[in-house]
């Protein structure tokens, strides 16, 4: 769906297994690839390099400290290495991620909600796939995962409504991860991920795009693609917007519409479905596990379920009359 080198491909991913609290395995696979690993550090590397050749000016180690938007122009105020530094320009386009610091004043809004999440890349043996992990005692209402990247290493890591650190120590500590791994030198990760696209993702001069402005898959937290997409669109309206010399906030309205009308029903079914996870008790996500197991319902997952657009798959389980008679009997 992305172009890009696949120098950055660490691992391509065909299958997974899900791990319910008790243990039961629930394995989908398929043959052609589902997910590509990135190296990341290398991948954004290569998207400021792009930016440069398309005539960007790149300023490290600086830091935005307030934004105004004026009639005619956006001026960016910034620390760069301790001197001071402005910057005007005709539109800004605002990626801070999870930094929401200027959101309130600029009448934005915040995500709904968020996640804490913790990663540790190690060394690992036999994690031939995506692994996936459930229960009170992994995450309560979310989950863990383990994803093998290459040569003998594998990314670890937790999301939780809280103290996902703490949560990540003890699946680390448990016999089906420790007996598979050796953790010397390596270190824990910590970030927050946001739940929920903010109230408003344009103003004047503005676009909001990525973590920034919610542009997150509510179920895995994973939120490249998306971001990616609606930067695509972003490029597009202010490539107009330049064309027509219009930077009014009507002309920036264009860009929230098209992104809501292409991933905003994902996020509000996908935002549905984590709530109903988090609300599930261990004896529950085992009989899901177990139902997910049967050649029938299988059959529905391998043949609608997408890494990137989880929509269907949800709405198409919730449907099927027989499923629901199942679960109906679980709550
Ligand atoms: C543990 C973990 C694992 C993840 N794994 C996946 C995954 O497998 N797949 C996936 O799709 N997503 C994953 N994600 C989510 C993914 O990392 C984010 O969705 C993605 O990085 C968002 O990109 P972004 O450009 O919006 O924000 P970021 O990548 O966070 O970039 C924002 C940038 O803005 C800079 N910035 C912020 N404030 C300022 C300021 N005031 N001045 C100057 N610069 C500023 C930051 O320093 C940062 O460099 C994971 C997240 C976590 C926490």
């Amino acid at each position: 769906r992305l172009n890009f080198p696949a120098e950055f491909i660490q691992r391509e991913l065909h299958s997974a297994s899900f791990f319910s609290p008790s243990g039961k395995r629930l394995h989908v696979s398929r043959q052609d690839t589902q997910a590509y690993v990135l190296d990341r550090s290398r991948f954004d590397y290569y998207l400021a390099e792009m930016a440069l050749k398309a005539g960007a000016e790149l300023f490290c180690s600086t830091k935005c400290l307030g934004i105004e938007i004026h009639e005619d122009h956006v001026r960016i105020k910034a620390t760069q290495e301790r001197s001071s530094l402005g910057l005007e320009a005709r539109v800004c386009l605002l990626a801070t991620g999870v930094n929401y610091a200027f959101h309130d004043r600029l009448g934005l809004g915040r995500p709904s909600g968020f996640l804490d999440s913790t990663q540790v890349e190690v060394e690992g043996k036999g994690f031939e796939e995506v692994e996936l992990y459930f229960g009170r005692e992994v995450s309560p209402a979310s989950f863990a995962w383990a994803v093998p990247i290459n040569s003998g290493r594998v990314r670890i890591g937790v999301t939780a409504r809280a103290n996902a650190a703490q949560y990540l120590k003890q699946l680390l500590a448990t016999s089906r991860i420790r007996e598979r791994i050796d953790e010397n030198g390596s270190q824990m990760a910590r970030r927050v991920i946001p739940l929920g696209p903010i109230k408003k993702s344009y103003a004047k001069r503005l676009m909001v795009i990525g973590d920034a402005a919610g542009q997150v898959k509510p179920t895995t937290g994973g939120g490249i693609y998306y971001g990616l997409l609606c930067s695509g669109i972003a490029a597009e309206v202010v490539q107009s917007a330049f064309a027509c010399g219009n930077f009014g906030e009507e002309q920036f309205k264009t860009y929230e519409k098209q992104w809501k009308s292409k991933i905003g029903p994902e996020l509000s079914v996908g935002l549905s479905a984590r709530k109903l996870l988090s609300k599930c008790s261990d004896g529950q996500i085992d009989a899901l596990i177990e139902l997910g197991q049967e050649d029938r319902v299988l059959g529905l997952i391998k043949r609608y379920a997408d890494f990137d657009w989880h929509k269907r798959l949800i709405l198409i389980l919730a449907k099927a009359q027989f499923l629901m008679q199942r679960v109906g009997s679980l709550y």
